[in-house]
């Protein structure tokens, strides 16, 4: 495994890059910018709320007020707080602002429907703009009948807009049964200057079949760097994302009132060779720790091991702080990785498997330290 940069080896490497003089713009002010989302009719600001780490309802009302009107939560984060607070943070402003959900609950039509109703009560509204089912993985999953009837019978129930799927792993797959599917409005999926060129063309064809495409894990990790005065690599990264003009919209998290100035000052900006200099040095800090959920190593592992959300897990360990959020995700997952003599799994972007879910095995058994 190459050894993660230290600050210093950063700061020399960052010298390398054609910097000096050139500090990257980082916007004060959000301004405003919107965009269709496929075919539902709506236009959302191209920077959404991620809310998923957040427990402060006034951070959902800052993005609000810097021009956000698009919010991403799930019935299970949190264990269900989540969607109450941002219900909390959208008081009074609940019809000017586009509210998408998840139901993690997956595999029977009475379950779906269930989850919604919850949500529902949740978030305290009459219609969920966007309701999506989470984490699908394959095309059988996306065209389920029974997942195909919930969601066309609560959008006639009048109970939900619009219906989407996400995705962290086999995606280009995921995004092409979407389209297949016919019934499904949108897709949220992993999408960063990581992802390869099968992803942004898989993206391309599902927005241009009518599908909304919405992006997350939009930093790759968000894995703490802060290379030199004037770079900042998470105003580059959405800015990469951005520049795909198929893409409805963005949904980092927002965690702090620093991160909701950061976030939607990408908002109306271009894409510049600021932004690539910065990313490829973000690029080699994080490293081998980054896991882009390709799914090309699933069935590597003879015990059945299932390492992209092993990594993901890690991620949200690692990059985000968030030890709660890792081991929820590492609930049920098969990670029989403590005793395993050798890891057989290769990774074909780079990912030094064998050291990363021996970490993610501790993280479930002990903390990540
Ligand atoms: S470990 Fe590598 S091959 Fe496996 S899902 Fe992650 S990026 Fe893809
Ligand atoms: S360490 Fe062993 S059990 Fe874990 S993924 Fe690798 S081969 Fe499978």
């Amino acid at each position: 495994m190459s050894t993660p940069l230290t600050r210093r080896d950063f700061l020399a490497l960052a010298a390398t890059v054609p910097l000096v003089g050139a500090a990257a713009p980082i916007a004060a002010a959000a301004v405003p910018t919107f965009r269709s989302l496929g075919r539902t009719g709506l236009r959302v600001s191209e920077v959404g709320m991620g809310v998923m780490l957040t427990s402060d309802p006034a951070h959902v009302r800052a993005a609000f007020d810097a021009g956000v009107n698009y919010f991403d939560t799930a019935r299970a984060y949190m264990g269900g707080r989540n969607e109450e607070t941002l219900a909390e943070g959208l008081k009074g402003r609940r019809q000017d602002a586009v509210v998408a959900t998840k139901c993690h609950v997956l595999g029977r039509k009475a379950l779906v429907v269930a989850t919604a109703e919850q949500s529902l009560k949740a978030l305290r509204t009459d219609v969920i703009d966007v309701f999506q089912l989470h984490g699908l993985s394959s095309r059988d999953q996306v065209l389920l009948p029974d997942h195909l009837e919930a969601v066309e019978e609560l959008r006639k129930a009048g109970k939900i807009r619009f219906a989407g799927v996400t995705t962290h792993s086999n995606m280009p797959q995921v995004l092409s049964a979407a389209v297949e599917a016919k019934v499904y409005d949108t897709v949220l999926t992993t999408f960063n200057f990581q992802v390869g060129e099968d992803m942004v063309e898989a993206a391309r064809t599902a927005a241009a079949a009518g599908v909304g495409v919405i992006a997350m894990k939009v930093m790759t990790g968000g894995y703490s760097m802060r290379p030199a005065p004037g770079l900042n690599p998470y105003q580059s990264a959405l800015r990469w994302v951005l520049q795909h003009s198929f893409v409805g919209t963005a949904i980092p998290s927002m965690t702090t009132y620093e991160q909701v100035r950061e976030n939607t000052g990408v908002m109306g900006t271009q894409h510049t060779w600021r932004d690539k200099a910065a990313l490829r040095l973000y690029a080699l800090a994080v490293g081998d720790r980054y896991c882009r959920g390709c799914g090309a190593c699933a069935g590597q592992c003879a015990d059945g091991a299932d390492v992209p959300t092993a990594l993901r897990a890690l991620m949200y360990a690692e990059g985000y702080g968030r030890l709660d959020l890792a081991r929820e995700t590492l609930v049920g997952v098969s990670l029989p990785c403590g005793s395993c003599a050798g890891c057989s799994v290769t990774c074909r972007k780079g990912v030094e498997v064998s050291e990363r879910m021996r970490r993610a095995a501790q993280l479930r058994e002990v903390g990540v330290g």
